[in-house]
């Protein structure tokens, strides 16, 4: 859809709103001055009697006319809420239904809440804000609520030395079809883990002493992917080595190390990650459906899962995660009813339910109808609530399947502080390997990042970027 804006130039929040709206068409800026074409809408900001009006208009001649608080400026940042608020409730009639998150296009709802609690409102204060403000349905509202408490008490209990790792390994057995993430099929790329191990080691020294002379005390660490697991044992083995060598885990609370597909787990692998001091790994079966697995390209099956699931409860004393997805290409809603009743049954103690991401213009088929609907993630919901989880962080993405979520569920005193401080950018997270983002948090709520070569070649290839990213990490923390 093309849009004007006139009286203001809030491209983002009006571009977002549409993109969430309607998420399978182009958007487009227009000039006013050239006349409108084609199916458009205009948000405009203009004088009125002593206030501002935030007017939306459309090409049909619908239009939408908001007062603007007495007092407030046009370059109020308040001001977005007010351009977007009259944008949607103009375009809401055009909606098959109303989306379940409302106007919000944030990808950290429970930011939005926390941000909220902090300025003094109340829990039930914030939920009425969500519905009311934000058009948020009842149940979502209380969802971003119940993870906004959680990130602001993880907040509130945070030390200013407080240092969180990711580690990531970007290898996979072979590449899922929906995935958008750099990962390298091992068939093709195999050859490269070794030396990315080896730089990998050589960074985690190097953090060591970055760490070491900031004084900064880690907290958790998160192996994540790719497919971690997809490390032989002699190379995991190593890598846990120089974390105990090179760290000091004298605080470490948690430990994951994200097994991911159970094609690449052994009992060798698990063994050698308890000793290395693992305590909470991810076995992510995705979906329980044989067909849909293949579809996507994954190379195991449903009972390979329930095999790992038993081997790894028979190894370790671990806690277990289990990722599933809501939307996949092919599969439906009894299907994803039935993987989500499959995967508690097995009794792990976390599970997140995804909805399913797509990347920008894709087409997103899911079932015979091609669209996730919210009642068959709230069955979901409600199958994963009844077996003792609650949800504890949550966050959304562009282009995800009905406007949905993602949602982390832990058995209570499970839940994971990685994914918590991570998601919701409330303390420092340091990340090793290639594609790695390191961010500081600072108390403004700005953020400053530090990136790593992206691709495993370039980070295999150029030890002396990451020797500049450590010196970086280095200065930001000595005056952080
Ligand atoms: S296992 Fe995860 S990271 Fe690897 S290809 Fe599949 S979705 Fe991507």
């Amino acid at each position: 859809m093309r849009f004007y804006l006139i009286g203001h130039e809030r491209i983002n929040p009006i571009l977002q709103l549409l993109i969430c709206l309607f998420p399978d068409e182009e958007h487009s800026q227009g000039n006013p001055d050239e006349g409108f074409e084609g199916e458009y809408v205009i948000s405009e900001l203009r004088a009125g009697e002593g206030r501002l009006i935030a007017e939306a208009r459309d090409y049909r001649g619908h239009v939408y006319t908001l007062d603007c608080p007495a007092g407030m400026t046009a370059d109020d940042p308040a001001m977005n809420e007010y351009v977007r608020r009259a944008l949607y409730l103009l375009l809401l009639p055009q909606l098959e239904q109303p989306p379940v998150w409302g106007m919000l296009t944030g990808v950290k709802p429970a930011k939005l809440v926390r941000n909220m609690l902090a300025r003094g409102m109340t829990p039930a204060e914030a939920a009425t804000s969500l519905r009311e403000d934000y058009y948020v349905t009842p149940r979502r509202a209380s969802l971003a609520v119940r993870s906004g408490a959680v990130s602001r008490d993880y907040k509130l209990q945070m030390g200013p030395r407080d240092i969180d790792l990711y580690i990531g390994i970007p290898f996979c057995p072979a590449k899922c079809s929906y995935c958008s993430f750099v990962s390298n099929d091992v068939r093709s790329w195999g050859h490269m883990v070794e030396p990315y191990v080896q730089a990998l080691l050589r960074e985690v020294e190097g953090m060591g002493r970055v760490l070491r002379q900031t004084g900064r005390e880690i907290k958790s660490i998160y192996i994540g992917g790719g497919t971690p697991s997809i490390l032989n044992e002699d190379q995991l083995a190593r890598l846990l080595d120089a974390v105990h060598t090179h760290f000091d885990l004298g605080s470490l609370g948690e430990f994951t190390l994200e097994a991911g597909r159970p094609e690449t787990i052994t009992a060798e692998k698990l063994r050698i990650a308890a000793q290395g001091g693992v305590g909470r790994i991810s076995i992510n079966p995705q979906t329980m459906n044989e067909e849909v697995l293949r579809g996507v390209g994954r190379l195991h099956t449903a009972q390979d899962i329930i095999d790992c699931y038993h081997m790894a409860r028979e190894t370790a004393d671990f806690q277990i995660n289990m990722d599933l997805i809501a939307g996949l290409p092919g599969d439906d809603d009894q299907s994803l009813i039935s993987s989500v009743e499959q995967v508690v049954a097995l009794d792990p103690d976390n599970v997140t339910l995804h909805s399913m991401a797509r990347k920008r213009g894709a087409p997103l088929r899911f079932g015979k109808t091609g669209t996730l609907a919210a009642e068959t993630v709230d069955r979901c919901h409600d199958i994963i609530g009844q077996k003792g989880y609650v949800p504890y962080y949550l966050y959304r993405q562009k282009y995800i399947a009905g406007g949905l979520e993602n949602t982390g569920f832990a058995k209570p005193g499970t839940e994971c502080r990685y994914n918590v401080v991570m998601m919701e950018e409330i303390g420092d997270v340091a990340a090793l390997g290639s594609g790695g983002v390191t961010k500081l948090v600072y108390e403004d709520g700005h953020i400053e990042r530090i990136t790593n070569p992206k691709y495993p070649i370039e980070y295999i290839q150029g030890p002396e970027k990451i020797e500049q990213s450590l010196h970086k990490l280095l200065k930001a923390l000595e005056n952080h």
